[in-house]
């Protein structure tokens, strides 16, 4: 066996249906072609999910998987998760965590672990270094993610990092997430309901071998140099500091329609201002400091409440103030109203965001009486908290219209008929995290549209916002984006098509930023500005071969993430996704958004319309179809794939 540096070297295949348990070496053509984590798991998804399975069935796969960086000391690089095709979607799914299993995956020896088949009766996967065990999880089975977790631990000991699922994974809800070490989400698009078809119920992770880096000084000084970096950035204390970010960037995106409420109905500035402010939140509901593994910033908190009549015992929360802060879109009064629902959702370990769009979506349907009270098991829904520990339970359980509403926004709006599809707001099947109407300021009525609002039409797991991090989401002059498309690598001939004097095309510059992203990403780097800020496209490729000692330019670190990115493309175009799938939702392009005294028009078609046609035509993709070309895929050296292009 070769010598690996930051890989691991190996990946795990664990087939459930056989309990076949293989090891094999990790190609290493692959891994300089598609980095790591999500990148190396993409292909191998593409590669082992046959289209059109369903993805409930023991034929649908998940692959686990890390980057070289993962578990090193290097800041920023906390990272790793899954891949699969999702229930909810139908389409591509990744989703990951900075307290994820991954750092102890690569300890016990592995990169990937790719787990296929089904399951007779409930499991746990035992990864203990080399010892590799199928063990039975019935006892397990109904217990919540914390339970799970615990029991997990008292078993095996303190030693194992754990991945679970709760009742919502169990039951199949479409939107269940994997919940690693009591708070790590791999929250989107339904992975947990993948593991629970498979009987997956947990994955524990013991491992004790090092990492090797190619070359140690340099890493170590490169490392210093960051964690100084980190240390001076003023973003720390925005970040950091009990929720301070709640006032300096929620509020404004609540108060400018990009975040809004009832069912994409209107804003929220009043709430934000009167009662979602930062100090009820630090004087309420934080209670110490947190930290993704490794991390010197810890802007995640540990939050509960005391007392009241929604009292939370103190728990660790991925998104700490943005999740209860959600639930106002759904009716909850205050911080203590919000925490609750926050708190079940990871209990029962579904997403707190695609939750609370549903519930959304329900309340909505019943206000303009699309559903009826029989409909809704004689219940009254309103948008009040009542409504949402309601319904959160029947969703868990499936429980009457639980049971619809499981299924996620697209499929329970085509179910419930009636009309109910053009409230139904989505992308791909996953409802978007930024409205397309939001403004520049708070006093603008033109819809402000920014690389991240646009580039959730492009994620091919639907419409999320995390994968098109830029600078632009608040308006900046030219120079300065100019100045990040540089840091980015993107190639002077692009620049030319990208920049004019005073103006940036968006769709031209997402096409890079989707590149860039999709490379840091793969290689585990949390996406927090304070973390995104210190790495540009030179430093990556230095990294990348001083730790893999494996020689990758600016440039060709750039262009795996745009290989990376076409193979998740292709993964969707195999399941009939098109051109027509990367349209905003019909609501966002019919209604205009009250926002204060204010009311912005819907997004325009036309606009939206040619800004696909410029990304399309950046990417090399085919501009009817948005499929990528077999031309493209050549140049990215996707040749077997270029083949089965048309
Ligand atoms: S900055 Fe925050 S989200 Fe990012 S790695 Fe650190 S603690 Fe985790």
């Amino acid at each position: 066996m070769m010598s690996y540096y930051g890989y691991a070297g190996n990946v795990l295949h664990v087939d459930l249906t056989t309990n076949a348990v293989k090891k094999e070496e990790l190609d290493v053509g692959m891994a300089k072609k598609f980095l790591g984590g999500q990148g190396i798991s993409s292909k191998l998804a593409y590669d082992l999910i046959k289209p059109g399975i369903d993805p409930l069935s023991p034929e649908n796969v998940l692959v686990y998987g890390v980057s070289p960086f993962t578990g090193t000391f290097m800041p920023g690089f906390p990272r790793a998760g899954m891949v699969s095709k999702s229930p909810l979607t139908g389409l591509f799914v990744e989703s990951n965590s900075g307290n994820s299993i991954g750092p102890m995956l690569k300890y016990a020896g592995y990169d990937h672990l790719i787990i296929t088949g089904r399951a007779k009766n409930p499991v746990c996967l035992v990864i203990n270094n080399d010892d590799v065990e199928i063990k039975g999880a019935s006892d397990m089975w109904g217990m919540d993610t914390f339970e799970t977790a615990d029991a997990i631990r008292s078993k095996l000991g303190d030693e194992y990092w754990t991945s679970c699922i709760g009742p919502g994974g169990e039951n199949l809800v479409s939107f269940a997430c994997v919940i690693e070490n009591r708070n790590g989400m791999l929250s989107r698009a339904g992975l947990g309901a993948v593991a629970g078809s498979k009987n997956l119920k947990a994955i524990a992770v013991r491992g004790t071998k090092g990492i090797t880096v190619y070359e140690r000084r340099e890493f170590r000084k490169l490392a210093e140099e960051i964690r100084e970096k980190i240390a001076k950035s003023p973003l720390i204390d925005l970040w950091r500091n009990r929720g301070k970010i709640i006032d300096a960037y929620m509020k404004p995106f609540y108060q400018r329609g990009i975040y809004n409420k009832r069912n994409y109905g209107e804003g929220a500035p009043e709430s934000c201002t009167q009662v979602f402010t930062q100090r009820e939140f630090a004087e309420h509901i934080w209670k110490s400091y947190y930290a993704c593994f490794g991390c010197p910033c810890g802007c995640k908190a540990i939050i509960g409440v005391d007392g009241g009549e929604y009292p939370v015992q103190d728990f660790k929360m991925s998104n700490p103030w943005g999740t209860p802060m959600l639930f106002i879109e759904c009716g909850a009064k205050d911080w203590d109203e919000g925490v609750k629902p926050a708190y079940l959702s990871s209990k029962y370990g579904i997403d707190a965001f695609e939750t609370l769009r549903v519930i959304s979506f329900a309340i909505d349907l019943y206000k303009k009486r699309v559903l009826s009270r029989e409909d809704a098991d004689g219940a009254e829904l309103d948008w009040n908290i009542g409504t949402i520990l309601n319904l959160i339970e029947k969703i868990v359980h499936k429980d009457g219209i639980g049971a619809i509403l499981a299924k996620g926004i697209k499929d329970a709006g085509k179910e419930i008929g009636r009309g109910a599809e053009r409230y139904a707001v989505h992308i791909k099947g996953l409802a978007p995290t930024m409205d397309l109407r939001g403004s520049r300021t708070p006093d603008d009525r033109e819809p402000y549209l920014f690389v991240e609002n646009v580039g959730q039409l492009l994620d091919p797991r639907g419409g999320h916002h995390g994968r098109s991090w830029s600078t632009t989401y608040v308006p900046r002059k030219v120079d300065s984006i100019k100045r990040y498309a540089v840091s980015m690598g993107v190639p002077d001939e692009a620049m030319g098509r990208i920049f004019s004097e005073s103006q940036w095309n968006l769709p031209r510059l997402l096409k890079w930023v989707d590149d860039f992203d999709t490379m840091v990403f793969s290689l585990g780097l949390c996406m927090r500005p304070q973390m995104m800020a210190n790495f540009d496209v030179n430093n990556m490729a230095t990294l990348y071969s001083i730790t893999t000692g494996m020689e990758l330019s600016p440039q060709e670190m750039l262009e795996a993430g745009g290989r990376i990115w076409n193979t998740q493309r292709l993964f969707n175009a195999r399941e009939g996704a098109t051109r027509k799938d990367d349209m905003p939702p019909y609501k966002m392009m019919t209604e205009p958004l009250r926002v204060g005294g204010n009311v912005n028009p819907p997004a325009k078609e036309g606009e939206i319309q040619d800004m696909l046609s410029e990304y399309y035509e950046e990417s090399g993709w085919d501009k009817a179809t948005g499929i990528p070309t077999k031309e493209k895929l050549v140049e990215l050296g996707l040749e077997d794939e270029a083949k089965r292009v048309a």
